[in-house]
């Protein structure tokens, strides 16, 4: 860090979620000097959490990297197939699309991971790679940052870094206090998340069944017995739902998944997660990287969220550690542009796509139920489109994924 610079840290991550321990660890793993300002909880702590993350292939190698799969893997489960069943009963029903990792030359599409292990494992990982953790809250950053980003703590303490990196959530106070702005969308629909037992073997399949009032996919979990389940409702069933026993809801996931998974038993409490779009306008500016959710939100459709988040984490890293290397400002313009740049082409056209899928299941418009359900036809009677889908769904393409995410440079490391 050149003395011009100099400040607490040359990195401080604001919020220890899952996007922003990636962040800190892959920062400190090349001799940044790294904080993470962890927010009310501890991330250390291994609490319930409805939500299993699908984490594809370039994520795993995002784990791998920082040698968190292994270890990881005896909890996860493969996702090896991903089927998408329109549900709707309306006038236009497509086919099943079934689309097969296989097909494409891979083991696995990716692995589903329990965030209850996934969070407290990068946690751990950040501080072995000496991240300093520090136990407050980030109020905001000071207007002024034109050498340094000064950060205000709930304590009364003042932190500065030549860059900051928001990863403090949905409703993040650094985005907010650089006055970053943000396109929301709110749907009348709510998510519930909860995990299940079945009696028929999930065969590493995920399946979406496309419902009039969203998606209920059920995502395999490690045993081949026992699945994750994202409901996404109006918020009258929702609380219903919210309020049924367990037998009563197993029930009602045996009805809506047809059976496919045998008799269902045991569901765990469901916790509902609201649904938003939400987009910044811009991804940095003047020392302030967001990523994760403090840059962008979508409904849990396709496996998308923590995906991307770990992309603008890697990218991040990849940014400022180059520049620390070559004795550049690591909060530059020029670090400010390239991440907006890079992170604007894969994270604008997904939440696109996310959003038109769940507005199309929401709509009564036929023409827009019509162009939904050709979308699928195509993808379960055409394999060229298929495989195209295979591997977008996955990432972008090589040139705008993190260089730890790439394939090919794992292969030239380990050559
Ligand atoms: C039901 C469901 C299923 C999902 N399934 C998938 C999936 O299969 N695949 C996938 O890729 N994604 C999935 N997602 C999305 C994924 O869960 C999220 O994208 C991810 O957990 C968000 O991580 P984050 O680190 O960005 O944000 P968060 O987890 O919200 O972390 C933000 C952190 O900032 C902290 N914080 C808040 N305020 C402050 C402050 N003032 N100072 C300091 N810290 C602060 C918070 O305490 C928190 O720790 C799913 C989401 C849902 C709802």
């Amino acid at each position: 860090m050149s003395s011009e610079h100099a400040g607490d840290f040359d990195v401080i991550v604001s919020g220890a979620g899952p996007a922003g321990l990636a962040a800190a660890a892959l920062c400190a793993e090349q001799g940044l000097k790294t904080a993470i300002i962890t927010g009310p909880a501890d991330p250390f702590e291994k609490r319930h959490d409805a939500r299993t993350i699908a984490l594809m292939r370039p994520s795993i190698r995002l784990l791998e990297h920082l040698e968190l799969f292994a270890p990881l893997k005896k909890v996860s489960n493969p996702l090896v197939k991903l089927r998408l069943v329109d549900d709707t009963g309306g006038l236009f029903s497509a086919p099943t699309a079934t689309f097969d990792a296989r097909d494409a030359g891979w083991e696995a599409f990716g692995w589903n991971i329990p965030l209850e292990d996934l969070h407290p494992a990068l946690a751990k990982k950040a501080r072995e790679l000496g991240v300093e953790f520090i136990r407050d809250s980030a109020l905001g950053v000071a207007p002024e940052r034109k050498r340094l980003a000064r950060l205000r703590l709930a304590s009364g303490k003042e932190l500065a870094a030549p860059v900051i990196i928001a990863a403090d959530g949905r409703r993040s106070p650094i985005r907010e206090s650089a006055r970053m702005i943000t396109f929301k969308h709110d749907y009348d629909q709510v998510a519930l998340g909860c995990f299940f037992n079945h009696s028929a073997h999930h065969d590493d399949m995920s399946t979406e069944y496309h419902k009039p009032q969203g998606p209920f996919t059920t995502v395999p979990m490690h045993g081949g017995h026992r699945s994750s389940l994202v409901w996404m409702v109006r918020p009258e069933k929702a609380r219903a739902i919210l309020k049924m026993d367990a037998d009563e809801l197993a029930r009602h996931i045996q009805i809506e998944s047809h059976g496919d998974l045998g008799a269902i038993s045991n569901p765990t409490p469901p916790q509902s997660f609201p649904m938003q779009t939400m987009v910044a306008h811009d991804f940095a500016k003047d020392r302030i990287i967001l990523v994760g959710e403090a840059a962008h939100a979508v409904p849990p459709i396709g496996a998308q969220g923590l995906n991307m988040s770990l992309r603008d984490a890697a990218l991040a890293a990849e940014l400022i550690g180059d520049a620390f290397a070559f004795g550049e400002d690591i909060g530059g313009e020029k670090i400010m542009h390239d991440y907006d740049r890079i992170r604007r082409r894969d994270i604008f056209p997904r939440k696109m796509a996310i959003h038109l899928v769940n507005s199309a299941l929401l709509s009564n418009f036929l023409p827009y139920q019509a162009v939904r359900a050709g979308a699928i036809t195509l993808a379960a009677k055409v394999p060229v489109i298929r495989d195209i889908i295979m591997r977008q769904g996955l990432a972008p393409s090589n040139e705008h994924v993190p260089r730890i995410m790439r394939e090919e440079e794992q292969a030239d490391a380990a050559a």
